[in-house]
């Protein structure tokens, strides 16, 4: 018997999107995304919300309705540069007015100013987030090892109408389970440049959406972290006959080339 990890849903791909700093071009972006049934994850400054340059405070439960809303600190400072008395103060109030306005718990954030060091992600771990995506990108399509150190695929003006192809056909994609992870800031896509603008990633939405149609998981960052710690966290029986899932959701597994839904509990696989 051969088991190998899906997507929830059984699907085999995933797409994410991730956008920082709350302005307002947020609200075109989000349109364009739920034309496509696309999800994204939206990194708020909440001190910055009362400034004119901005989606308010009264926005953001409509706005970001269908994504995730997630933490980038209350004033976006540069993490190395405070006192980590400052720094869990930056992350706690930071998520207790986000969480206010959107009613959920928020439990993510991204690095303002891509800034890691051994302090951040003690802090950030005390103050309960449970993933943090840096300023990087890694060019490819894995999943992180570490969710407080994730590297998305890239950022959207690396050519990533170009990467359509490669998630499609790439050893990697075709025989593991890829993970599109695209991060930006919308207030770039006014720039107009070839590999930045809003044409760009509307084509890149209509491109790749009917590349893949409904073959492609389209996530939260959030939904990708619970997904995969559900899936990292399954106990399978020695012969591999038997599974459990003690999380709260489902998770796939393609067995002998055919989807299954593990439900929470025990299944038996044959
Ligand atoms: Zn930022």
């Amino acid at each position: 018997m051969k088991i190998r990890y899906l997507y929830q849903g059984g699907k085999k791909r995933c797409l994410t999107m991730s956008y920082d700093d709350c302005p307002p071009e947020d609200i075109r972006l989000v349109e364009l995304f739920n034309k496509y049934h696309i999800k994204g994850t939206f990194h708020l400054i909440s001190n910055k919300l009362r400034d004119t340059y901005c989606i308010t405070p009264e926005q953001v439960k409509t706005v970001y309705a269908g994504h995730e809303v997630s933490c980038h600190s209350l004033t976006h400072p540069f993490f190395d540069q405070i006192p980590k008395e400052e720094l869990m103060y930056e992350m706690l109030e930071d998520k207790r007015n986000l969480e206010a306005m959107c009613g959920y718990p928020v439990r993510g954030m991204s690095y303002p100013n891509g800034i890691i060091t051994e302090d951040v992600l003690t802090c950030l771990k005390a103050c309960g987030f449970v993933y943090a995506r840096t300023a990087a990108s890694s060019e490819n399509f894995k999943l992180p090892q570490d969710f407080m150190q994730w590297t998305g695929t890239c950022h959207h003006s690396h050519d990533i109408i170009s990467k359509i192809e490669q998630f499609r056909s790439s050893y990697y994609a075709a025989n593991a389970s890829p993970l599109f992870y695209i991060w930006g800031h919308s207030f770039e896509f006014p720039r107009n440049t070839e590999n930045n603008s809003w044409a760009m990633i509307e084509e890149f939405c209509d491109k790749f959406t009917a590349t893949f149609e409904d073959s492609v998981w389209y996530a939260t960052n959030i939904e990708i972290y619970d997904y995969i710690t559900a899936q990292r966290s399954l106990s399978f029986s020695v012969d591999r006959t038997m599974v459990y899932n003690g999380a709260a959701i489902s998770v796939w597994l393609d067995v002998d080339g055919q989807p299954v839904e593990v439900k929470p509990g025990v299944k038996h696989l044959v």
